[in-house]
């Protein structure tokens, strides 16, 4: 196969780990005889620095054109300077809405050598499997904001077309999964979560009997993520709840440095959903149209709808790290697996990725986050690791 995959290295740790995650895949390629054109852009600090443009416009033509998208991350310290017009953030944000990319996937299955990192007691974290589906284009980060002398304020507006189709993105996943699904709102104070809260209700009532979907408050949920994460399956919330509540989930694998991300959605409207009817494979579409079957991948090429992703680390860009050579790159890695699997279709391919970081954690090539204090790898020895293991 060939795929155009577009590279948005960023800022701080970002470039280090994505060359990591892109050796990688060059060696996958090489092993199953595909052809990946790698292009690389810049995008967030490094783009503002270059152009004065947390995402130029040569960027985000590349992004609508390539088949798939690697980050690594944006934002440091250079660029937080509060009253600066332009933030590096400003530019991910952008993509992603202008991807139509909503649902943001976060798998989270601690892995055995890495369980000595996660202040969790190991026998909490035994089975634990779960993804949270994390709304991204949404709620409070987009929301109009305001700021006078001594008042600041940030706008949180749900759509109910927003709601249904990522709710509906986490019933289709729990049904390959085991069927239960838990949507995270804070519905005793927030209006827009008491409509979240309705329209997951019906969406799960009206087309997924299958699926047995519960409600949690985000302040409980943050609690019994820790206290009993086996209960747990597939996690839909908002956009801020999500983001707060992943960074805790990086707990129970160990490290923010092991969690991968796929940021899925569609170049459409809202009311023309590809990624809906893509997954949905009989079921009513958002606009009422039937669901039409076709594979998640993107057929862009083929002739069929157009399904985007991109896929980036959980993590940010670490500025304490940069530069060092010691970021941990396995969650870039293990999201070069995702964009295989979700964006190309190769099942077999991003197995073989996970596999092979897996292996490489087996034979404890640990990096600082991962050692607790033990002996530990830099990043091109941990690349290095997974590379061998594929080979
Ligand atoms: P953002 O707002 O962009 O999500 P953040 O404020 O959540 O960023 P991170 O950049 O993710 O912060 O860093 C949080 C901490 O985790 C830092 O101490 C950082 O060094 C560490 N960290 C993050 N990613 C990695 C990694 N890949 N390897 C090792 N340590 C990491
Ligand atoms: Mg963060």
């Amino acid at each position: 196969m060939h795929a155009d995959i577009l590279v948005l290295p960023g800022d701080g740790i970002g470039p280090e780990v994505t060359a990591a995650a892109v050796a990688v895949l060059r060696t996958v390629a090489a092993r199953y005889g595909h052809r990946f054109s790698f292009t690389e852009k810049l995008i967030g600090g490094a783009a503002i620095d270059a152009s004065g443009e947390p995402l130029p416009p040569d960027t985000l033509a590349a992004a609508s054109n390539a088949d798939a998208i690697l980050l690594g991350a944006v934002g440091g310290p250079k660029w937080s300077d509060p009253k600066a017009q332009v933030r590096p953030e400003q530019g991910l944000l952008a993509l992603r809405k202008a991807l139509g990319l909503y649902a943001n996937l976060r798998p989270v299955k601690p892995h055995a050598a890495a369980l000595g990192a996660s202040p969790i007691k190991p026998h909490l974290l035994q089975g634990v499997d779960l993804v949270v589906v994390r709304e991204l284009t949404g709620g409070i980060y987009f929301g109009q904001k305001q700021r006078s002398a001594d008042v600041a304020s940030d706008l949180c507006e749900y759509s109910v077309g927003e709601i249904r189709r990522v709710v509906r993105h986490a019933c289709r996943l729990a049904l390959q999964r085991s069927g239960r699904v838990t949507s995270v709102d804070k519905a005793n104070v927030l209006e827009t979560s008491r409509l979240w809260r309705e329209v997951a209700t019906q969406v799960a009532r009206d087309e997924f009997p299958d699926v047995t979907l519960e409600h949690q408050l985000v302040d409980s949920m943050a609690m019994h993520l820790l206290a009993r994460p086996r209960a747990f399956d597939v996690i839909v919330t908002e956009n801020m709840f999500g983001d707060i509540l992943t960074d805790e989930a990086s707990m129970l694998a160990g490290s923010l440095g092991l969690l991968p991300s796929a940021s899925l959605g569609s170049s459409g409207a809202l009311t023309h959903c590809p990624i809906d009817s893509a997954c949905a494979a009989g079921r009513p579409a958002m606009d009422g149209r039937a669901g039409v079957s076709a594979s998640p991948h993107s057929g862009a090429k083929d002739g069929g709808e157009r399904v985007m992703g991109l896929y980036e680390p959980i993590h940010g860009s670490a500025p304490d790290i940069a530069g060092q050579g010691i970021a941990n790159p396995y969650a870039t890695i293990l999201s070069a697996a995702l964009l295989l699997r979700h964006s190309l279709g190769l099942e077999a391919e991003a197995r073989c990725i996970e596999q092979a970081v897996s292996a490489a954690l087996d034979a404890g090539h640990l990096t600082a986050d991962l050692a607790a204090g033990g002996p530990a790898i830099g990043t091109q020895a941990a690349t290095a690791a997974v590379i061998a293991q594929l080979q």
